[in-house]
Order: C-alpha cells, then sequence, then structure tokens
C-alpha cells in the first residue's frame, strides 16, 4: 500500500503524469500492494511500474543533454539505444523498450485472478474503474471469502454453493447464482464484461450494505 501511495503522490506531483496519476489515486482505496493487483492498477491507470517509468525518464534526459551515461552495462533496467540517434528516435526506442518489459513483468503473474481479467500489459479497459470493477479484480469489498477474512463474517462460505468460499472468481467464474449473462471470459477491455462485472458486484454489495452506501451516479 505504502509503495503503490508513493507512486500514486510522485504521479500526481509530476505535469507530465498529472491525469494518469489521478486516474491511480481513485483507484488507491480499492488496491494494496499485491504485486498482481499492483501491476494491473498500473495497467488500468495506462502507467508502467515506477521503475521503468523512471529509468525510461532518466535515460532520455540523459541523451537529450548529452551527458555520460551510466545505463549501457548488463543489469541496467532497460537497454540504452544507440546514442547516435535524433532525439524522437532515441525517445522511440526507450518506448519500445519500456512497453516490452512492461508486459514480460506482467506475463509473469499469469496466474493472479487480476491477470485473468487483465490479460495484457497495455490493457484499456472499457469502461472507467469503478468500485465495483476495482473490487473484482482485488477480490475485496464484498466477496463473503474478504469479509470472513478481515473478520466481519463468521464463514467465507458461498450463499449458494456448500463447501465453496465466495470469493471474486467463484462468484463471477462459477457460482450458479450469477449465470445469467455470464461471459466465457472476462476481460476488462470487452464492454460487456465490465457490464456484467458492475452488476454482480452492484447486487453483491447492496445486499451487504445496503442502497445507500452507494453513491448516486454509480447506483444506476
Ligand atoms: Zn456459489
Amino acid at each position: 500500500m505504502l509503495a503503490l501511495y508513493f507512486h500514486i503522490k510522485q504521479l500526481r506531483e509530476s505535469e507530465v503524469d498529472r491525469e494518469a496519476g489521478q486516474k491511480m489515486h481513485s483507484l488507491r482505496q480499492s488496491f494494496v500492494s499485491h504485486n498482481g493487483i499492483y501491476y494491473a492498477a498500473g495497467v488500468l491507470a495506462g502507467l508502467a511500474p515506477l521503475k521503468l517509468e523512471l529509468h525510461s525518464r532518466s535515460l532520455k534526459v540523459i541523451h537529450r543533454k548529452g551527458w555520460p551515461s551510466m545505463y549501457n552495462g548488463k543489469g541496467s533496467v532497460l537497454p540504452a539505444p544507440p546514442r547516435t540517434l535524433a532525439k524522437e528516435e532515441y525517445a522511440k526506442e526507450v518506448d519500445k523498450s519500456l512497453r516490452k518489459k512492461w508486459q514480460h513483468l506482467y506475463d509473469k503473474r499469469r496466474s493472479d485472478w487480476s491477470r485473468k481479467m487483465v490479460p495484457k500489459g497495455t490493457a484499456k479497459p472499457a469502461m472507467e474503474v469503478n468500485i465495483f470493477t476495482g473490487q473484482a479484480l482485488t477480490g475485496h469489498g464484498c466477496f463473503r471469502a474478504y469479509r470472513h477474512k478481515i473478520g466481519k463474517l463468521p464463514s467465507a462460505e458461498c450463499a449458494s454453493c456448500e463447501q465453496m468460499d465466495e470469493t471474486a472468481e467463484h462468484a463471477l467464474v462459477e457460482c450458479p447464482r450469477f449465470k445469467t449473462g455470464r461471459l466465457k471470459e472476462l476481460n476488462l477491455e470487452n464492454m460487456e464484461t465490465c457490464r456484467y462485472i458492475k452488476r454482480i458486484v452492484k447486487d453483491l454489495w447492496i445486499a451487504e450494505n445496503g442502497p445507500k452506501s452507494i453513491r448516486e451516479p454509480l447506483r444506476k
């Protein structure tokens, strides 16, 4: 959480990424510093992991100013393109390797639940991330498995299925209670997925917290 907070804080203070930083800020309450979720949060906000962002910016500045580079050796976060390239070409090459590395890091988290819903490191969600899609992605909030984990419920068991914990994955992928309109694959780049998730999570949330717990624009 702390790492994510500083990431967001730094980005919010930067003019260049102000908009992206604000998107991250809006996600803050839904996400914790679990790696998979952290990456998914970055993807949804259109931001690469901070380490890559900072390194790519350093490379560009060093090249533009003609400073000697300390980043050409092995073990560098991103490979430095040839210094003889023109400014724009150089920046393009840096961005290209940033995207490649970002996708590679993201791919390593294939088994994460959040990764199933955001399959590509360069994904753009079809709908603005809100408290519903955010909860589905993190598995936090209204799901009984989470509520049990934080001591709010005596059992994590699904209300319909015996011996099954109601995780986000169970509710959205398996549970017969929510099979109406269920999609074969959940992908936040797909509007149908966003609508399905919003409907299910909203129902679960209202069942637990009452309709007044959701602000007016999100109730529809
Ligand atoms: Zn169930």
